[in-house]
């Protein structure tokens, strides 16, 4: 294991709002989606687009949707194309030059029985209840889905995936997610709630969510009174990088966390992002800082247009192995590779085996320790 410095533990990263613009606009949800950014024009007036950027916007933005919220946009560096937050927006010319990526690569379309509705497990489901987001990640799982026409859901669609659910007693775990389901408005989601609490089997329902972390002002105070009214409910966000840890997304956990809702926070493995073990740290001590518990980091998968963000496992093995003793253990999400069987975690393999009546496993500093461990079936 390589060593490396500890993280500085910067303060929050304040949010400005940018000049000419009222401060009741800049946290409008109505006027940040209204003024989304979907051209090259567009994002010239918040960064310096790189001749290679402003080609991928021509050649791949009918591709998969190009969209950033201005929110957003004040996060990236203007003038440094490398900077990790708009490498996860802006598009690459490299998303055309990846022949071994998948549309579906966990095959979720064969794990669907009623539209929309993706079953791995026999106990919990994710409900893509929306194709909208607040804008597109150029990494996203679903882009064969999300922000494109034919995948969202009308009411009757809904009714039926609803109806499935109803006639599923296994059952007891809903994750709704999308496509954002928070980009419904209140009453469209709490209509979908009431319907969900009306299951008796359903017991919780998690919301996947990126809008903490792309347009934290959508979480309001009357959207939280409302979720607390189905509870137990359960959220989880998506920070890549800790620069996205900024005072109105701190401020956006911390409603949902005053209305009782655990948040934590699932991340993607991506090259140049966040492949980095003081990246990596700083991220995860800077959701701890805000309460919200670093749940998951994905593999990158073998998904299309996305092979210039995928880190080979051996890195991330060394990654989060590295973290271990180093950080707080629940600041340390556990590494794994969604597939289309679920997930598979991927740890180091701290556990040797068993030599006679010990176990000979490994501490988090590298020393053997030996345990004893007689055989007693009795
Ligand atoms: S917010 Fe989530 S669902 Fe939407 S584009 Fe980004 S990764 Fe995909």
């Amino acid at each position: 294991m390589k060593n490396w410095t500890s993280p500085n533990r910067p303060p929050l990263r304040p949010v400005q709002v940018p000049e000419g613009i009222a401060a009741e606009d800049w946290e409008s949800v109505v006027w940040q989606m209204q003024n989304r950014i979907t051209t090259l024009e567009g994002l010239a007036r918040w960064i310096e687009p790189s001749a290679a950027e402003a080609r991928a916007i021509e050649d791949l933005a009918r591709r998969f949707r190009f969209v950033i919220t201005p929110y957003y946009a004040s996060l990236m560096d203007a003038k440094d194309p490398e900077c990790p937050i708009r490498r996860q927006v802006v598009p690459s010319a490299l998303e055309g030059d990846d022949p071994s990526g998948l549309a579906d690569p966990l095959d979720e379309l064969a794990h669907s029985p009623v539209k929309n509705v993706i079953r791995v497990y026999p106990d919990r489901i994710a409900f893509c209840v929306n194709n909208e987001c607040a804008l597109y990640c150029r990494f996203c799982l679903r882009k064969r889905m999300v922000g494109e026409t034919g995948w969202s859901m009308q009411k009757s669609e809904l009714e039926t995936a609803l109806a499935w659910i109803a006639g599923t007693p296994e059952i007891r775990d809903v994750l709704l997610t999308g496509g954002d389901p928070l980009v419904f408005s209140d009453s469209r989601l709490e209509w979908l709630l009431e319907r969900l609490r009306a299951i008796p089997h359903v017991e919780i329902v998690r919301l996947g969510t990126r809008l903490p972390v792309t347009l934290p002002y959508r979480i309001t105070d009357s959207l939280c009174r409302m979720l607390e009214r189905y509870h137990p409910i359960w959220v989880n966000t998506h920070f890549n990088h800790p620069g996205e840890i900024t005072e109105p997304a701190a401020a956006a956990c911390e409603r949902l966390l005053r209305a009782g809702i655990p948040v934590g926070n699932q991340s993607v493995l991506m090259r140049g992002i966040n492949d980095d073990p003081v990246v990596m740290q700083s991220l995860c001590e800077g959701l701890v800082r805000i309460r919200v518990r670093p749940y998951y980091c994905y593999q990158a998968q073998l998904l299309e247009g996305t092979g210039h963000f995928r880190v080979p496992i051996e890195r991330g093995i060394e990654i989060f192995r590295g973290l271990r003793g180093r950080t707080s253990g629940f600041a340390i999400p556990q590494y794994v590779l969604d597939t289309p069987h679920g997930k598979v975690p991927l740890d180091h393999p701290y556990l040797h085996g068993r030599e006679g009546d010990e176990m000979v496993m490994e501490a988090w500093d590298g020393a053997v320790w030996r345990e004893p461990n007689p055989i007693d079936l009795t």
